[in-house]
């Protein structure tokens, strides 16, 4: 469910009319709705009540420090994976303890930044990781708290390029090594296990991988506990689908997907920590355009919009589908045609849909894909020199903008010609 509603015709932002932003801001754009994002909060907050647990948001779907403040201002830890989303997260004003630290190759400058700052815990992803957090924390007089990432070898169904719960991945250690690699943690100083953590993929449409996973933590978290470790906290990962696809089998929704959590590892006594990005995100936000040309081609009509790929890369990038929808409904009864939805971006990759039915559309008409409100901004680039995308934030009857387009000067200002040249 959004907050992105047809009222007369015209699509709204919660109650701001999306043309009025096209307006002061100039297309593309990010709209973000704050209603949508605390809901999606609340839905995990509910779908987890009578089990102690911690939210954190997956920031790599959305980092935008204004984002990341209203999760944080709702009770949301967060889960980063690199140092500068660390110091976003810092900026944002989530408090260390509720920052855990994942990824497969945190830098020893990273763990120094996380230590010093505060952190709740590491997600260890290999053995020379965990030796170098040693080190690191044993130098400057700490002790970091971690858990392992295991790989339960479990398939996410999901994309190849956002699935890691396979041996073949590159994420975690195998859970089968999970014994030896704990018992070396408790002779390394400067290291703590506080839990174990497990992360299978995105965009997982189906509840029977996360179960599966989720047993094999279970089971682990006894074999551990007697071989007298202290296991606390679990951290379950992130990676719940959402719906793309208006009108499409719609994935399971977060309180199924908190039973699966309850029945698998609910009566262990530990900690819950889940790490949804897309699924706070996603739905939370929509990325709207303007149609530069109507060309026709051979046999196909081309819809030629200001957005491209380095906007947007999801469609280019995993064959994503994102409903795209004009601004101002059309009439009931006009009659649609199909055309293929394209960025002004010089490679044929930068196709956004293929035959979509659209009505009668013409220069300057705005558009708006759905579902865009995780891994968009985050992921855009400034490739072909468009300055990057902006973002704004709607809230009830007002918006912000939260990251504003650079413009030409300031973007060619960043590159430096030697005095050499
Ligand atoms: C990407 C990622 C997430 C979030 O995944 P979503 O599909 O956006 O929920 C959570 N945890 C880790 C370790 C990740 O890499």
């Amino acid at each position: 469910m959004d907050h992105f509603l047809y009222r007369d015709g015209v699509l709204h932002a919660e109650d701001v009319p999306v043309p009025d932003i096209a307006r002061v801001v100039s297309t593309p754009v990010y709209i973000y709705s704050a209603a949508t994002l605390r809901r999606h909060f609340q839905v995990f907050d509910e779908a987890l009540a009578g089990m102690d647990h911690l939210i954190c948001y997956a920031m790599k779907a959305n980092s935008n420090v204004a984002v990341v403040k209203l999760m944080g201002d709702m009770g949301a830890g967060v889960d980063v994976v690199s140092g500068g989303e660390y110091l976003r997260a810092k900026a944002a004003g989530i408090p260390g303890e509720r920052i855990v630290f994942s990824g497969v190759g945190k830098t020893r400058d990273e763990m120094r930044l996380a230590l010093e700052g505060g952190i709740r815990q590491f997600n260890l992803e290999s053995e020379p990781e965990m030796r170098a957090l040693s080190e690191v924390a044993t130098a400057m007089g700490v002790t970091a708290p971690v858990t392992v990432r295991v790989n339960p070898d479990v398939d996410a169904k999901t994309h190849e390029k956002i699935a890691t719960g396979k041996s073949e991945n590159k994420f975690g250690i195998p859970i089968a090594r999970a014994r030896e690699v704990y018992a070396e943690i408790r002779d390394l100083p400067g290291l703590e296990a506080v839990g174990i953590d497990v992360h299978i993929g995105s965009q997982l449409t189906d509840l029977a991988p996360f179960r599966a996973a989720y047993e094999k933590v279970a089971e682990l978290t006894g074999v551990l506990r007697e071989d007298g470790h202290t296991i606390t906290r679990l951290d379950l990962g992130g990676g719940l689908g959402i719906p793309y696809e208006h009108g499409n089998q719609a994935p399971p929704l977060p309180m199924e997907y908190g039973q699966v959590i309850r029945e698998t590892v609910g009566d262990l006594g530990c900690e819950i920590e889940i790490e949804p990005g897309r699924l706070i995100a996603g739905n939370s936000g929509i990325m709207v355009s303007s149609v530069i040309y109507l060309k026709q081609g051979e046999g196909r009509n081309f819809l030629i919009l200001d957005a491209a790929m380095n906007d947007l890369v999801r469609p280019s990038m995993y064959d994503a589908h994102h409903d795209i929808v004009p601004v101002t409904e059309a009439e009931p009864g006009v009659e649609r045609a199909p055309f293929d939805i394209v960025g002004p971006v010089c490679e044929s990759g930068d196709t956004f849909a293929k035959m979509r039915n659209l009505p009668p559309m013409t220069d300057g008409d705005l558009v708006a894909f759905r579902s865009a409100g995780a891994y968009g901004a985050v992921m855009a680039s400034e490739y072909n020199s468009r300055p990057l995308i902006p973002e704004v934030l709607v809230d009830g009857d007002h918006f912000a903008v939260i990251r504003a387009r650079p413009t030409y000067e300031e973007m060619i200002a960043r590159d430096m010609v030697p005095e050499w040249l």
